[in-house]
């Protein structure tokens, strides 16, 4: 018999297999602006962006953050990196019996206090609580949903005054070639803070989780205006974000290695350790695709922002006949970034 296996959850390669073999083809196809099947950051059905997300990071509080801020942030970043303004959450708790109240409260307080940091409220929920043994100690289940604003058609017709756009969103599909490819920020640090703090490696001492709501930041960006597609790398890390790009939009992407914004504790963690910090989910940051003329209002735009201070140009898409991502490296060299196979740091998010 089959089993699932880790790997059926890490973000990579095997999942999006699962998924597509074991999940959505159980269900009935409906059509809709963005369908499940496009298996985008949110679903739009009748102009209402609508997203979930589980959560089972171990342990629930670790440098940088906790289960509770992981969860608003990380749904309320997925509505916003499709351009939407997200409007409202619901969280769903599932608890273990014998936890203990202290660590409740300290993450429920940290739901309401990224919830207030972020201006999306939490209006509905629901509280189970099983046997001791029965999860390990608390799973929480958010949704959100969000809408199109005027923010959204601005930000699209800038793009549109210098080339074609096909999305009404900002979706994985709409990036193409000549379209630069910014990252919001360091890479890497939620998985590596997470795993390090988990296995007392000493790195956690340097590095904390970025875990953080975007959706202010990215307003600030789509005011500048240009931007065609964004993505959270979250599971994965970029590497699965940009392959993901690249096989939904059919385009290459030329990634300058070296101008990646890598803190160094992350750096010397993962030559410790044998990970590629590529590959390593994030919490607090956002991919962008945007036409080259506006990439330096963009950048300028992320900047500004407590959470874009890093930000910086990584590469640009480009025509290719293989949908691929294309490393450009420090000695001159060029490898092919692989999309992974899965996240090899479990239960991050
Ligand atoms: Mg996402």
């Amino acid at each position: 018999m089959a089993k699932v296996i880790l790997n059926h959850g890490a973000g990579g390669e095997i999942m999006q297999e699962f998924i597509s073999k074991h999940i959505i083809c159980h269900y009935p196809k409906v059509k809709t602006d963005v369908p499940l099947d496009s298996m985008d950051d949110s679903a739009v059905v009748d102009g209402i962006v609508f997203t979930t997300d589980g959560h089972t990071v171990k342990p629930l509080i670790f440098p940088g953050g906790d289960i509770g801020r992981l969860s608003v942030a990380g749904t309320v970043n997925d509505i916003a990196v499709m351009g939407a303004e997200p409007l409202a959450l619901s969280c769903s708790l599932v608890l273990e019996a014998g936890l203990d109240l202290d660590i409740v409260d300290e993450v429920l307080r940290s739901v309401g206090e990224t919830s207030r940091e972020c201006g999306v409220p939490v209006v509905t929920g629901d509280t189970k609580v099983v046997e001791a043994g029965g999860v390990d100690e608390m799973i929480m289940v958010t949704s959100a949903i969000g809408r199109r604003t005027p923010l959204l058609d601005h930000n699209l017709r800038i793009a549109s005054e210098y080339r074609k756009v096909d999305s009404k969103w900002t979706t994985d599909d709409n990036v193409r070639p000549g379209d630069v490819i910014i990252a919001s920020g360091t890479v890497g640090d939620h998985g590596i803070a997470i795993l390090s703090f988990r296995e007392g490696y000493g790195f956690e001492s340097v590095i904390e989780s970025d875990v953080a709501p975007l959706n202010g930041m990215i307003a600030e960006a789509m005011k500048a205006g240009g931007i065609t597609a964004m993505k959270d790398p979250t599971r994965g890390g970029i590497a699965n974000t940009l392959n993901e790009w690249c096989s939904k939009s059919k385009v290459g992407l030329d990634i300058t290695e070296k101008d990646i914004p890598l803190r160094q504790g992350v750096v010397s963690a993962c030559e410790m350790l044998g990970l590629d910090p590529f590959s390593i989910g994030n919490e607090g940051k956002v991919i962008i695709a945007c036409v080259p003329e506006m990439a330096e209002d963009v950048l300028r735009a992320l900047r500004g922002n407590k959470y874009g201070r890093d930000a910086a140009i990584i590469g640009r898409a480009v025509e290719s006949e293989v949908p691929r991502v294309v490393l450009r490296t420090e000695v001159g060299g060029r490898r092919i970034l692989e999309p992974p196979a899965g996240d090899p740091v479990p239960r991050i998010c």
